[in-house]
C-alpha cells in the first residue's frame, strides 16, 4: 500500500505534537528476557573491594552502565541459602514465604527434611531417581508465577543452580523447568513436578558427558599458581560436587548449561517476557572452606567476573542487551574466618555445635529427670526440638522452647527467640526483634532461634553464615537495562525490593506476600520534566553518583534512543572479536 502525502504530513505532525507518543513511559518497552543472577554467597562489600580489578563487561556492566545499590541488607536473621533464594523471588521474608532454613526436623516423618524435598515427586535425569523436589513448601508465589498469571502462561520461567533449593524455590510453582545436578555424577536433573523426562537438549547435554571436561583440571590464579585441582583421589569414587564444586569450573559448567537452555528453549523469542534465574553455587562451596579474605576467594570473584562478561556477551549476541533486564544479588554473605578476625583482636571463635547439642540434651535430661534427645537437630544457631520427647514428660511447646533457649544461653548464645513467641508477634520493638519476626515460619516444627555472638562459627575448620549481622545480611543488588538510571545508589535497599520493582516495571502484580518497595530512585524518568525540576534524572541527589554513561544533558532519552545506545553497549561488551 502506498502512503499518501497527506497521511505522511499528518503522521509527521503527530510526531511533532507528541514527540514521546508510544514512549510515554520508558517501561512500556517490556524486555524479551529478564535474567536474575544470584551468586550463592557473595558479600555486598566484594564489588567495592575488587572494583579496580574487574574486567570489562562483567560486574562493570552493572556497576558502570547499570544501577548499583551498595547498601542492600536482608532484614532477617536466618541468612541461609533456601530462605535467601525464596526471599529474592517472592519479595517476602520467611514469615511470608515460609522457608526459614535449608533443612529442619520433621516430627511426623521422624527425619530431617530439606526445603525443596517432595516425596510426591521423583528425580528425572538419572537412573532410579529417588525422591524429587518441588516448591510445595513455599507459602507465597514468585515473580515468575505472577508473570505466568499475567500472560496466561505465555511467559517462560526457568531456574538453574547446582543445588535443588537454589533452582526450585526461586523459580516458583508455575515454572516451566528447574534444573540442578546430581552431586555424584554431575548430570543435570529435574523432578517429575516439572516433567517426566528431560528435554532432548538436556538429555544430549548429559549423554555428551560434558561434565568430564571439568574433571582432572587445575584451577590456576592469574600468576599461574595452582589453587585447586579437580582430579579424583586415586582409588576413591569421584564426587562431581565435591571435586569441581569449589572451583570456578563449576560456574563454567552452569553457564554452559544455561546457554544451552536459552538456545534450545528459545528464551527471549516468545510472545511475552521470559524469566531465567541462575544461581551460581561454586562461590558458596569454596567460601565456607577458605573464608571471604583468602586469595582463593578473590580469584573466585575475579573468575566470576570474567564468566559473567562471557555470559552477558552471549546474551547480547543471542537476544540483544537492549531487550534484556539483568538483576544481580546474592542469597547471603559470609563471616570472616574466626582465626582472621581473632588475629585482629575481635572476639571470634569456631565452636562445635555437636558439643552444644549434647550439652543441651544432657542438661535437659537431668533437669526433667528423664534422659532423651530433646534437641534433634542443631544447625548453629538454630535448634529443632523433638516434640515427642517433651510430650513424654508432659512439657508444653512454650515451656520446651524456653527451656532449650535458656540452655543455649548457658552454652554461650546471647539470647533466643522461640517459635511459640514469634508466632504471636511477641518480640521486642527493636531492629533485632524485627529481624527475628521476619525469620518466623509456621513450617519446621518446634524450634528456637539462638542469637549467636558475632564472629562465632558453629563448626571447626571454616566459616559460615546464618546470623543477623551485616557480614551475613549485606549483599549486592544491581540492575542493568533500559529502565534503570545509571548510578551508585547508597539509599537503603533490601533484597525484597528486587521483585516488586521488576513487577511494577513489567506492569504486573508483585508476588502474593511481597513487602518490598519499588526502587524509584533508580528509574529513568518516564517523561521530560516529569520527575525533577531540571527535566533530567536527579544527578544532584546525594545518594546517587552518576557514572555519566548517558550524557548529563540528556534529560529525557526516548526508549528508541536508549535502545540504540544499549546496542552500542552490546558491541563494547563484545570487545574486539
Ligand atoms: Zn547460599
Amino acid at each position: 500500500m502506498r502512503t499518501s502525502p497527506r497521511s505522511l504530513i499528518l503522521g509527521l505532525l503527530l510526531c511533532l505534537a507528541f514527540p514521546v507518543a508510544g514512549f510515554g513511559s520508558a517501561y512500556n518497552a517490556r524486555p524479551k528476557l529478564v535474567v536474575i543472577i544470584v551468586i550463592d554467597q557473595f558479600r555486598g562489600d566484594y564489588l567495592e573491594r575488587y572494583r579496580d580489578q574487574w574486567g570489562e563487561g562483567g560486574f562493570r556492566l552493572l556497576l558502570e552502565h547499570g544501577a548499583d545499590f551498595t547498601d542492600c541488607n536482608y532484614d532477617y536473621a536466618n541468612t541461609r541459602t533456601a530462605p535467601g533464594h525464596a526471599t529474592l523471588l517472592t519479595g517476602a521474608y520467611s514469615n511470608g514465604h515460609g522457608i526459614m532454613a535449608n533443612e529442619w526436623w520433621d516430627a511426623q516423618k521422624k527425619a530431617t527434611v530439606a526445603a525443596a524435598d517432595d516425596d510426591q515427586t521423583k528425580l528425572v535425569g538419572i537412573p532410579g531417581g529417588g525422591p524429587g523436589a518441588s516448591p510445595h513448601n513455599l507459602l507465597a508465589d514468585t515473580l515468575g508465577d505472577e508473570l505466568k498469571l499475567a500472560t496466561q502462561g505465555k511467559s517462560r520461567v526457568f531456574g538453574v543452580a547446582l543445588k535443588d533449593r537454589a533452582s526450585v524455590l526461586p523459580a516458583g510453582f508455575a515454572a516451566d523447568g528447574a534444573y540442578w545436578i546430581d552431586r555424584a555424577s554431575g548430570a543435570w536433573i529435574t523432578s517429575t513436578y516439572y516433567r517426566n523426562e528431560l528435554p532432548k537438549w538436556a538429555q544430549d547435554f548429559n549423554s555428551n558427558k560434558r561434565e568430564e571436561k571439568y574433571l582432572n583440571q587445575e584451577w590456576k590464579d592469574s600468576n599461574g599458581n595452582v589453587l585447586r585441582t579437580t582430579k579424583p583421589v586415586e582409588g576413591k569414587a569421584g564426587n562431581f560436587y565435591d571435586l569441581v564444586g569449589s572451583t570456578p569450573l563449576a560456574n563454567d559448567y552452569e553457564f554452559e548449561f544455561a546457554r544451552e537452555l536459552i538456545t534450545y528453549e528459545k528464551l527471549g523469542n516468545g510472545p511475552a517476557t521470559d524469566l531465567l534465574i541462575l544461581s551460581l553455587s561454586a562461590n558458596d562451596i569454596l567460601g565456607h572452606k577458605v573464608g571471604p579474605d583468602s586469595p582463593e576467594m578473590q580469584a573466585m570473584a575475579l573468575a566470576t567476573d570474567r564468566q559473567l562478561a562471557g555470559f552477558f556477551e552471549f546474551l547480547g549476541h543471542q537476544i540483544g542487551l537492549a531487550n534484556i533486564w539483568i538483576a544481580l544479588s546474592a542469597d547471603h554473605g559470609l563471616a570472616p574466618l574466626p582465626k582472621i578476625a581473632a588475629g585482629l583482636r575481635l572476639p571470634a571463635a569456631n565452636i562445635t555445635s555437636d558439643k552444644i547439642r549434647a550439652q543441651v540434651n544432657s542438661g535437659l535430661s537431668a533437669r526433667l529427670a528423664h534422659p532423651a534427645e530433646y534437641v534433634k537437630e542443631f544447625d548453629y544457631p538454630v535448634a529443632w526440638l523433638n516434640p515427642e520427647a517433651f510430650a513424654a514428660v508432659k512439657v508444653s511447646e512454650q515451656d520446651a522452647e524456653r527451656d532449650v533457649g535458656e540452655a543455649l544461653k548457658q552454652a554461650g548464645l546471647r539470647a533466643y527467640y522461640t517459635r511459640f513467641q514469634l508466632e504471636r508477634g511477641d518480640a521486642p520493638n527493636t531492629e533485632l526483634g524485627l529481624k527475628y519476626l521476619h525469620s518466623y515460619s509456621p513450617l519446621a516444627g518446634w524450634y528456637v532461634l539462638g542469637v549467636p555472638p558475632p564472629f562465632t562459627i558453629g563448626f571447626v575448620g571454616g566459616t559460615d553464615h546464618a546470623t543477623p549481622y551485616n557480614y551475613d545480611t549485606h549483599v549486592p543488588l544491581a540492575f542493568y537495562g533500559l529502565p534503570f538510571q545509571t548510578g551508585t545508589y547508597r539509599t537503603r535497599a533490601e533484597p525484597v525490593d528486587l521483585v516488586p520493582t521488576l513487577a511494577s516495571l513489567l506492569g504486573i502484580n508483585a508476588p502474593t506476600h511481597s513487602i518490598g518497595r519499588v526502587l524509584t530512585e533508580m528509574l529513568v524518568p518516564a517523561r521530560r520534566g516529569a520527575t525533577t525540576s531540571n527535566g533530567g534524572p536527579d544527578r544532584n541527589s546525594p545518594a546517587v553518583e552518576g557514572r555519566n554513561f548517558w550524557p548529563a544533558s540528556d534529560g529525557f532519552i526516548s526508549t528508541k534512543t536508549r535502545a540504540a545506545r544499549m546496542r552500542t553497549t552490546t558491541l563494547q561488551v563484545g570487545g574486539p572479536r
